[in-house]
């Protein structure tokens, strides 16, 4: 594992001695740790041991305190189902329209448990070693009004009110500034944000809503990370100008192609397929793994990872896999 003040070489521009690997793990965190995925997503506790097990068990570079995009919609007071092993979801989201919105205040995440929740996984991992870098976690614009709206709500909005639309942006912001800023307090290395929609709106969209997302970056104290699901080769050019100092991609971009847009300096992370973590050999995993570095590892701006979250079904030898290909590559110094 590197240190943290080993990995932060990476942001001043230093090639690093070999590729970091950081898989984005959470359902699978909690499996090795043989912990309830509900217990994961509420218990501060139960989420610092199944990171810090797993984390031991494949001797990667970072870990994450994600569990679920919802933190925003449960402060809110929306109707929130946790499974006992899958992810929460959101029954009945807490904003229906601008009439919901007017006069609301902008929830106290140091108030509100499930944040807290974060803050204290965090504080906890920091606590056990500080020499773990600790991704700490809160969402982009786009991420939260699909979940307080409700997915279809949110992608309708951008055609129907688009005024309360980004006045939602500028709300959800604002929480998520305050709990980036609450994250880095406990002792967070580095803030990721998710969005999940990335692929799925046009880039014009998209820009609107990485207007907002930049505003939080912009406040956050510790480098940033912009993590994107699905096809979002149209929102290269906006993931280039997005603030982060990391854009985590997902499986269906060639890495050569973002590597072109977005340029040498940008540190990208990506993307074996996430899917083939559950029943493709390891040698299959290597294989793309090194297939990842060529592209867009060669001036070491590069961190290997998987596309999106590693699935809990997926075999073990297959993590270990990608880590050992991040730990043999050479030629980096
Ligand atoms: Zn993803």
């Amino acid at each position: 594992m590197f240190q943290v003040e080993e990995l932060f070489q990476i942001f001043d521009g230093i090639k690093l001695p070999r590729v970091p690997v950081i898989p984005f793990v959470m359902q699978y965190a909690a499996k090795i740790a043989g912990i309830h995925y509900r217990d994961y997503c509420t218990d501060p506790e139960a989420m610092a041991e199944s990171q810090i097990r797993c984390l031991e068990a494949f001797d990667y570079d970072a870990v994450n305190v994600s569990s679920d995009a919802h933190r925003l919609a449960d402060a809110l007071g929306g109707d929130l189902f946790f499974p006992e092993d899958g992810v929460p979801v959101v029954r009945e989201p807490p904003i229906k329209g601008p009439k919901d919105l007017a006069g609301l205040e902008v929830p106290e995440p140091r108030e509100f448990p499930r944040c807290v929740q974060r803050i204290e996984a965090i504080r906890l991992i920091k606590e056990y070693d500080p020499r773990i870098t600790v991704i700490g976690w809160i969402e982009g614009a786009l991420s939260d009004a699909s979940s307080v709206l409700g997915p279809t709500n949110a992608l309708k909005a951008f055609y129907t009110d688009r005024g309360f639309l980004e006045n939602l942006f500028e709300f959800s912001a604002e929480f998520d500034r305050r709990f980036a800023g609450a994250q880095v307090e406990a002792g967070a290395d580095i803030i990721g944000a998710g969005d999940s929609l990335a692929s799925q709106v046009s880039t014009e969209s998209f820009e609107l809503s990485v207007e907002y997302t930049k505003d939080i970056f912009r406040t956050i104290t510790v480098p940033t990370l912009y993590h994107v699901c699905g096809d979002t080769t149209h929102q290269l050019s906006v993931l280039r100008d997005c603030e982060a100092d990391i854009v985590d991609l997902d499986r269906e971009l060639d890495l050569r192609k973002a590597r072109r847009v977005l340029g040498e300096e940008k540190i990208i992370r990506g993307n074996v397929d996430p899917v083939l973590f559950v029943k493709e050999s390891p040698e299959r995993i290597k294989e793309l793994s090194t297939e990842c570095i060529e592209r867009a590892g060669q001036n070491g701006s590069f961190i290997l990872s998987a596309g999106c979250e590693i699935p809990p079904d997926s075999r073990d030898e297959n993590v270990r896999a990608m880590v050992e290909v991040g730990k043999s590559s050479t030629g980096y110094r």
